[in-house]
């Protein structure tokens, strides 16, 4: 095991500061004083809170230490199935804490914000090229908000005709925001199945769409990592009922530059920049999920809009159909220039090889683990790949025991149990930032385990061996986190 990167690195203790404090140490030196002193008043000087006295080394290897606990996708490979973790280059953080944008105050009038205003725009423009849609709104936080802006523009649309609907076709393979998302809205999810190739069949769409349904959501690829090879069949019969087709799409990373969305009939779709577009994201970190719709929805998007004027970049709320403001000022700034940094510097030919290398990553996976774990369905995936446990139940062995062993062999767990309809789900997603060397790591750790659940099953059962935690109560950890070291 020692010959695989990341598994034999030092697991450091660490104390709290309370208790590595000795009085009288220091993390700093004031400069020589050239003016008198002068007493401070009792109030001030009198018992402040306890807090520790530290050296600068004390602080520092503290700090430093806690970050080694966690891993990330700078520190090895991170095949988290739906999540897109890929490596997200420098440049983009670089660009983003420009002083000029970074110090920026969102008050600050138009005439000296147009350097923002105009990458902002042009985003827009960038988004909406490679969606193959007409117009975006960068507002969203994420994609789950970007969904339920898709759904309030929706419900705008019908509401402008005179017909507000009440339910919308929701696929089990679906993300589980968009039932969500939807009932947030005040629409009725209604759900259909989707067949026994993993992807949706018209005719299930037809038997349930009528003109009381605002329309459909997909996930297109879909959360089995499968193409929604009827999509435009399926965007024709709900369209013929005047509803809409909205598009999940999260997982742009597998068909950026190959699919033009707007062709296949979708009407609005939102795109996670913090995952495609390369912003590190995890842990709840500021998100962006904009936004883009056909010609038609263009009235209802949300304002302020920046537009264009005599050579000048204006914000606009001169949109009487909009369903109004989403997010405080612009949305997540920030997000935004890491996106444009990476749209900017890939290029329109490097965005589409990114997307292929996705496919190809995770499909070479697919045909190198076949017949060693089970295929959830037997097909070319997308960007990402779902096996299950079932060739492993015969040693009691779970998806949970393996994926927990793979962190000792230096990988972060891929997604599990998810998506729903394939039990004992192992969804693994590469992304097109890891080098073949590193995919084919993963795979013989992969192999190393199964083998190791038919020869020493306990071992798994026990596993992670090397790890700081072991097995936690994972609804206990987030109700009642215990925060001491
Ligand atoms: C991640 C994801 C979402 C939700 O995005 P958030 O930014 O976490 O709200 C929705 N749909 C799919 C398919 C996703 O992968």
């Amino acid at each position: 095991m020692t010959d695989f990167p990341g598994t034999t690195g030092l697991i450091f203790n660490e104390p709290l500061l309370w208790e590595k404090g000795k009085k009288g140490r220091t993390g700093f030196s004031l400069p020589r004083r050239d003016v008198a002193s002068y007493p401070l008043d009792e109030s001030i000087t009198g018992d402040g809170p306890d807090f520790p006295d530290l050296s600068e080394v004390d602080v520092i290897r503290h700090y430093i230490r806690l970050s080694q606990w966690n891993f990330s996708v700078d520190s090895g490979m991170y095949p988290l199935g739906s999540c897109t973790m890929k490596y997200n280059p420098k440049t983009n953080e670089r660009q983003a804490s420009h002083p000029g944008f970074a110090g920026a105050h969102p008050l600050l009038p138009p005439h000296l914000s147009q350097g923002i205003l105009q990458l902002m725009f042009e985003l827009e423009k960038f988004l909406v090229e490679i969606t193959g849609m007409d117009a975006a709104s960068l507002q969203p936080a994420a994609g789950a908000h970007g969904e339920l802006a898709g759904m309030l523009l929706f419900h705008a649309y019908h509401k402008s005709k005179g017909t507000p609907r009440s339910k919308i076709i929701v696929p089990d393979t679906a993300h589980g925001t968009n039932p969500a998302s939807a009932a947030l809205c005040g629409y009725k999810p209604v759900p259909i199945k989707s067949n026994e190739q993993g992807v949706l069949a018209p005719k299930d769409v037809a038997q349930v769409m009528d003109e009381e349904t605002a329309g459909i959501m997909v996930t297109n690829p879909n959360t089995l990592g499968l193409f929604e090879e009827n999509v435009k069949a399926i965007a024709d019969i709900v369209h013929a009922k005047d509803g809409l087709v909205y598009c999940d799409g999260a997982n742009m990373n597998a068909v950026m530059g190959i699919v033009h969305m707007g062709d296949i009939g979708i009407d609005v779709l939102h795109l996670n920049l913090h995952k495609t577009f390369s912003s590190p994201h995890g842990g709840g970190g500021p998100g962006s999920g904009p936004v883009c719709v056909r010609n038609q929805l263009e009235p209802f998007l949300p304002v302020p809009r920046v537009i264009q004027k005599d050579g000048h970049y204006l914000l606009s709320i001169d949109f009487p159909q909009s369903i109004g403001k989403l997010h405080a000022f612009c949305g997540n700034v920030g997000v935004l220039i890491r996106a444009y940094s990476y749209v900017a510097s890939m290029g329109a030919e490097n965005l589409k090889k990114a997307s292929q290398l996705a496919v190809l990553n995770a499909n070479y996976i697919k045909e190198k683990l076949r017949g060693t774990f089970h295929l959830a369905y037997d097909r070319p995936c997308m960007h990402e790949c779902v096996f299950s446990d079932k060739y492993q139940q015969i040693h009691k062995v779970t998806t949970l025991d393996m994926v927990k062993r793979l962190m000792d062999y230096g990988f972060h767990p891929p997604t599990i149990y998810f998506p729903l309809v394939v039990p004992g789900a192992i969804m693994i997603e590469p992304t097109e930032t890891e080098s073949k060397e590193n995919i084919d790591l993963f795979i013989d750790s992969m192999n190393a385990i199964a083998n190791e659940a038919k020869e020493n099953p306990d071992l798994l059962r026990e596993a992670p061996k090397s790890a700081k935690r072991r097995r936690l109560d994972e609804t206990a950890a987030a109700r009642k986190p215990c925060l001491r070291g």
